[in-house]
């Protein structure tokens, strides 16, 4: 055989896929992930990494003796592996992480939101990704490739493999070398990908996740008892000053999509950016934590909730909301508070499947849930993950006054949410956004500020209602908006500088608003580091709830017994003296709290060692309990004293406004909603300023009509009894 045809051989073929398959996989590696290759060695492996495992899943089509069966089945298994890398890239420019098992089992309950970002997430380059296989296939068909039409015996496919496979054993023995026990403590996905590549990784995630499964089979008592001594041990005692003084309040929670910290107070071009959220911050009557953290996970928003209501951490991976929501039991805020005679509900205007809220709020207790089939529809009603932030907020109304109270409400807003996209009616005038070259950075400011505008006039709606004064609000950003891609351009924006930026500057950007205000509270800004996982026993202890039987990872912020660290997902911790990264490894990294600045290890002395290695061991315990409490499932072994649980079947959330109406009118004159208080409804006490209304003032009350008939049968009455 003369070497020029070895490329119009089978083998040549293969080595046709598996070259263009690497080159991609390689771009992919520079261009696309971020993994922070350093030293030559790692370069090598990375260049090594795409001719294992990539090469010898190719060379299984080498097995075929039908020719033509062999080239499209080397094709298909190219295809397969170019559609994995594609997908990690367009997840990775959103989450910052790669796909895994979990994720991609859940794809189809989050993407039915996801579909409109997913688009901007696209870029150009991306064509790089499927030319190859374009090409190839033209060529094919062109003839240019001939289809070799020899037969192969299997020991030649099986050297194929072979050589694939001794590849994929020295990049693994080579990763050892240089990275021990990289599967065994895996804290963090890039480094896998890093130094085994992204088939390997995949492959490895398959396995893990099939133990797994395995796993939580076999749960069993003895952890749940050694859970509950841990988060004994761990609670914290109410302070006496707050302890009920929000006692049979209505709650209300406005959670701010992917807002952080650093907004609050923040001027650009000489405006603020958030007047309105700005001026509850420096009220007297609000708690404000300028030192509060998210401590989200891979389940982004569904984690803060999850954390908010259940006092118990997201998972190390996937979200508890998508994975084990449909069928787990909770303890959370509004089946807690329904013992105390609250009624609760959602207003959220993407999907109801989106994040599986639609099963997961049944387990949680929610009354009922308004999602997007509740509020109106028009085109230029949504933008990005569902119905715009002023038209929730206006459009909840009808519903909100109809809920008897004490009621515990959530708001989930959706405006905020990268890419940050406004249509140009919404964009205030008065208002002029930064210009960096970061077009996301520069949208953020402009969402924020409407969202800002949605909040305030919710606000004056409550005031106008009489709500306010019966009312406990609680707002808080759910995680970062700018992931660290964008921190270059935002640099300059809050005085910093883009060449000292360093890993410290992104934890601290980490921080995101907590905020209880309440007619007569006493407020002030508290500096204690706190984060999401404390929100639960802050709340119910404010309500007056004593929180100690109930399994909860954090402790009460206002508690003097208040426990000053946060750890994140990742093994991060944060504490009022230092910030410490890399938790898992032998030397973690240390920083100062306040100035930034790097620690050595070596200069600690040994009592400051042993002190930290006592909190590391407590934090990164405190994340082991609530994946085994949840991963098991271990809540359905214990009911804590005074609880009942409830049956999720109970809940219907179709039907919701028919409930709500029956119940008042079974109620006569006991019924304490705000409409019957009322005497009618207050949805004219709502002003808005959302410019799809401006037209269609009329035309929506009567099209909301329409759709509430629909919803249930007498709701026109209710329209014309109102004052
Ligand atoms: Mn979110």
């Amino acid at each position: 055989m003369k070497k020029s045809n070895f490329w119009q051989t089978r083998f040549g073929f293969f080595a046709i896929l598996v070259l263009t398959f690497a080159a991609k996989d390689l771009f992919a590696a520079y261009c696309d992930f971020n993994l922070g290759l350093s030293d030559p060695y790692q370069h090598f492996i990375i260049w090594l990494s795409p001719f294992g495992l990539a090469a010898a899943i190719i060379s299984l089509g080498l097995y075929v003796p039908r020719p033509l069966l062999s080239y499209i089945s080397m094709l298909v298994l190219d295809l397969a592996n170019t559609v994995l890398l594609f997908a990690n890239i367009v997840y990775y420019r959103q989450f910052n992480d790669f796909l895994t098992i979990k994720t991609i089992q859940n794809t189809s309950k989050v993407s039915q939101g996801l579909g409109k970002s997913t688009v901007a997430l696209l870029k150009p380059q991306d064509i790089l990704i499927w030319i190859d296989l374009i090409i190839i296939v033209a060529l094919l068909l062109l003839g240019k490739i001939k289809i070799d039409q020899r037969s192969y015996g299997i020991s030649s496919a099986f050297a194929a493999s072979s050589a694939a496979c001794f590849m994929l054993v020295l990049n693994m023995f080579l990763a050892e070398t240089s990275r021990p026990r990289l599967l065994v403590n895996t804290f963090d996905r890039s480094y896998v990908v890093k130094y085994l590549g992204l088939d390997t990784f995949t492959a490895y995630d398959m396995f893990k996740s099939a133990r797994s499964n395995s796993v939580k089979k076999n749960a069993n008592a003895d952890e749940l008892n050694q859970i509950l001594s841990f988060t004994q041990q761990n609670y914290a005692k109410p302070s006496s000053t707050y302890f009920g003084k929000a006692r049979g309040k209505n709650v209300i929670v406005i959670h701010l999509e992917s807002f952080q910290q650093f907004l609050i107070n923040l001027k650009i071009n000489g405006q603020e950016v958030t007047p309105f959220l700005n001026s509850l911050y420096k009220s007297k009557h609000t708690l404000a934590f300028d030192n509060f953290y998210h401590q989200v996970g891979l389940g982004r928003t569904s984690d803060a909730e999850n954390m908010l209501e259940t006092g118990t951490f997201g998972l190390s991976d996937g979200s508890v909301f998508t994975s084990l929501g449909s069928e787990n039991t909770f303890q959370a805020a509004p089946q807690i508070l329904r013992q105390r005679g609250y009624t609760s509900a959602v207003f959220h205007g993407n999907t109801g499947t989106f994040w599986n809220r639609n099963e997961v709020y049944k387990n949680f207790g929610y009354n009922y849930f308004f999602d997007a089939n509740y509020f109106s529809n028009e085109k230029n009603d949504k933008i990005g993950y569902g119905l715009k932030d002023k038209l929730l907020f206006s459009e909840s109304i009808k519903y909100l006054e109809q809920m008897q109270q004490p009621f515990y409400v959530k708001y989930l807003t959706v405006t905020n949410h990268i890419p940050f996209d406004m249509d140009d009616d919404d964009k205030d005038p008065n208002f002029k956004t930064t210009s960096t070259s970061d077009q996301t950075v520069n949208n953020y400011f402009l969402t924020a500020h409407y969202l800002d505008q949605a909040v305030q006039e919710f606000f004056t709606y409550l005031h106008k209602s009489g709500l306010y004064k019966n009312s406990l609000i609680i707002i808080y950003g759910d995680h970062y908006g700018l992931s660290d891609s964008d921190n270059d351009a935002l640099a300059s924006v809050i005085g910093k500088s883009a060449d000292d930026w360093t890993s410290y500057d992104s934890i601290k950007m980490q921080k995101v608003p907590y905020m209880i205000h309440m007619s007569g509270l006493k407020g002030g800004i508290n500096h204690e580091v706190g984060g999401e996982i404390d929100a639960l026993p802050t709340l119910l202890h404010l309500l007056g709830i004593k929180s100690q039987q109930y399994v909860n990872f954090g402790t009460d912020l206002l508690s003097p017994s208040h426990r000053k660290a946060v750890v994140f997902r990742n093994g991060t911790i944060v504490t009022q003296k230092y910030v410490i990264t890399g938790s898992r490894s032998k030397r973690p990294s240390l920083y100062d709290a306040s100035s930034g600045q790097p620690i050595a290890w070596k200069t600690l002395t040994a009592g400051q060692k042993k002190r930290l290695k006592k909190l590391i061991k407590f934090e990164l315990n405190s994340l082991h309990f609530s994946d085994l409490l949840n991963n098991r499932n271990l809540l359905r072994f214990y009911t804590p004293a005074g609880f009942i649980p409830d049956q999720p079947t109970q809940f219907d959330y179709k039907t919701n406004y028919q409930q709500m109406e029956k119940i008042r009118k079974q109620a006569g004159s006991q019924s304490t909603s705000l409409y019957s208080q009322n005497g009618g409804s207050t949805t004219s006490d709502y002003q808005t300023d959302a410019s799809e209304l401006k037209n269609r003032r009329d035309e929506i009350d009567s099209v909301d009509l329409a759709k509430l008939q629909k919803l249930s049968p007498s709701t026109s009455k209710s329209k014309t009894s109102s004052k």
